[in-house]
This record gives structure tokens, C-alpha cells and sequence, in this order.
């Protein structure tokens, strides 16, 4: 038979992560639905002012004026500072400031001197964004 024994090599499907053009995040509220601080990869960018982003593997075009983007994965804890009205949002009582786990974007609070902070959903340890606190 001509094809016995041959196998074919299935192309290992790679993660939407390991594709991502680059990583986006929110800086501030506004007209999206994405939670500051969350780095999100980019899917594709379709416009000047669209950029596609993979949301929970689900693409969601979103206005690049709330967007910061950079090209390399997310390595530190984003840190957060939420209105009390976005609190109210959340729907739990959750502290003003808050940190976002690089790796899964776990929520997490952290004391003020912490630089470091291990994760308590993804188990991920990493340094603090201070120096990007906005
Ligand atoms: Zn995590």
C-alpha cells in the first residue's frame, strides 16, 4: 500500500500568545470593556485607530486612544488605582489599589512595601510596575 507507514506531521497548533503581534493594555477607564491594568495580546492591528485584541480567545476591537502597547510579553504586576465607582462595578468589596498578575490577570492586593509579588491563582512570582503607576 502507498501510504503505509507514512505519517504525517501534525502542525503543532501554537497559542495565541506565542503568535501575538505585541501586548496591549488599558491605562484608564473608559468606552471598553477590558480591566486596567490586564495585559491583552494583539491580534492584529486593523486601522490607525483599531487595534484587535484577544480577549478571553475571543477578538475584540478596541480604540488604540486607551491603549498602551508594547512588543515583548508582559513581565511585571501591573499595578492599579480604582475609583470607588469601578469598586461598585467589581460587585465585592476590593482595595483602591490593586495588582494585576502578568502571566494570568489575577486581581490581587499587596502590602506597600511589597516589589514582589507571588500569585495566588498561577502561582507566577514577578516584580511591581512602580515606575509605571499612572
Ligand atoms: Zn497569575
Amino acid at each position: 500500500m502507498l501510504f503505509s507507514g507514512v505519517t504525517i506531521p501534525l502542525r503543532p497548533i501554537t497559542p495565541t500568545r506565542l503568535q501575538a503581534k505585541g501586548w496591549a493594555r488599558v491605562g484608564r477607564p473608559g468606552a471598553h470593556l477590558l480591566r486596567r491594568g490586564a495585559w491583552y495580546p494583539v491580534v492584529r492591528i486593523s486601522s490607525s485607530h483599531i487595534v484587535v485584541l484577544d480577549v478571553n480567545r475571543r477578538n475584540v476591537p478596541v480604540d488604540r486612544r486607551f491603549l498602551e502597547i508594547r512588543y515583548h510579553p508582559p513581565e511585571r504586576w501591573s499595578i492599579v488605582r480604582c475609583e470607588p465607582r469601578e469598586i461598585q462595578r467589581v460587585g465585592r468589596i476590593f482595595p483602591l489599589t490593586y495588582a494585576v498578575c502578568p502571566s494570568c490577570r489575577h486581581r490581587q492586593a499587596f502590602g506597600a512595601e511589597t516589589r514582589e509579588l507571588a500569585c495566588e491563582r498561577c502561582r507566577k512570582t514577578a516584580g511591581l510596575a512602580w515606575d509605571e503607576l499612572s
